[in-house]
């Protein structure tokens, strides 16, 4: 009698533990998902992955450090892509003007969409008739950690610069191979526009009058723009038939929208792009 007691409180307990177990974590699981799903979907719907070679989403496995990537983008207007790893995800600004190793600039840097993690290794060719068609180049990479109170701990640093992200005002240090020590990028309200923020190098021993840009090549491949433009191993083979199904992608509001075009460039690039499709295809 005793036995049977005990062990349907034995079991009793067990069920409720595994009930609870997976509550727990079933719920935890989910929201994460849905996190990551909701803060690609923008993303996702602004591109055709059968047209074009970009990610579509990608894990981090550096477990102590978070990761940042400086995109250049030679799109309808030149631009560079700022993106800082947090939350699983790339945070991402378009920079017309580049990063300046000068405390004096305050770069323009408009916020754009979250892009998949694995972006930060893309260089490449997007196709013409995609959204933001054009070559893209990995021009600096590296580590990153908040300004104060840094830790070791990966999850804790994410979640000050998370708060600061959303108060509008990011202060941390960067450990790139062009772009090293303090920076800061503060939420401003730039022609009424809700996206707007600029990026400031703060005043150390890494602040510099030289145009960091100068330094023009790929620090991945070494490569310049022109010489990834010519012979990029990235080129997405998309299908001919479909083509026509994808010129209204192009059109949408967002990131390629937000830099005015330059009228001279984008005509003389567009032609070049499409004789390297007809050429490529
Ligand atoms: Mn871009």
């Amino acid at each position: 009698m005793m036995e049977t007691r005990a062990g349907n409180n034995v079991a009793g307990f067990l069920f409720y533990a595994i009930h609870y177990l997976l509550n727990k974590y079933w719920l935890t699981f989910c929201r994460g998902l849905e996190k990551n799903c909701m803060s690609l979907s923008l993303y996702k719907k602004k591109r055709s992955f059968t047209k074009t070679p970009e990610p579509q989403g990608g894990k981090s496995s550096i477990k102590n450090q978070l990761v940042f990537v400086v995109q250049k983008h030679d799109a309808t207007r030149l631009h560079y892509d700022f993106r800082l790893e947090m939350e699983g995800v790339l945070k991402s600004w378009a920079v017309p003007k580049g990063p300046s190793l000068n405390p004096e600039d305050k770069r323009l840097a408009m916020m754009v969409e979250d892009h998949p993690f694995d972006y930060r290794t893309f260089e490449g060719i997007i196709p013409e008739g995609n959204y933001g068609a054009g070559t893209v180049m990995v021009w600096d990479e590296g580590t990153y950690e908040p300004l104060e109170d840094a830790s070791d701990n990966k999850k804790e640093n994410e979640k000050k610069l998370l708060k600061q992200l959303h108060a509008g005002s990011l202060k941390f240090v960067m450990h790139g191979k062009k772009l090293k020590g303090e920076f800061a990028l503060v939420k401003t309200h730039y022609q009424g526009a809700e996206n707007s923020w600029l990026l400031i190098k703060h005043n150390d021993k890494y602040a510099s009058e030289k145009d960091v840009t100068e330094k023009d090549k790929s620090v991945v491949t070494k490569r310049t723009l022109d010489q990834i433009e010519k012979k990029s191993d990235r080129i997405w083979k998309s299908n001919r038939e479909e083509k026509s199904k994808v010129k209204s992608k192009n059109s949408e509001p967002g990131e390629e929208k937000s830099i005015k075009k330059s009228a001279t460039k984008s005509v003389k690039k567009k032609s070049t792009l499409k004789k390297k499709a007809k050429t490529k295809q």
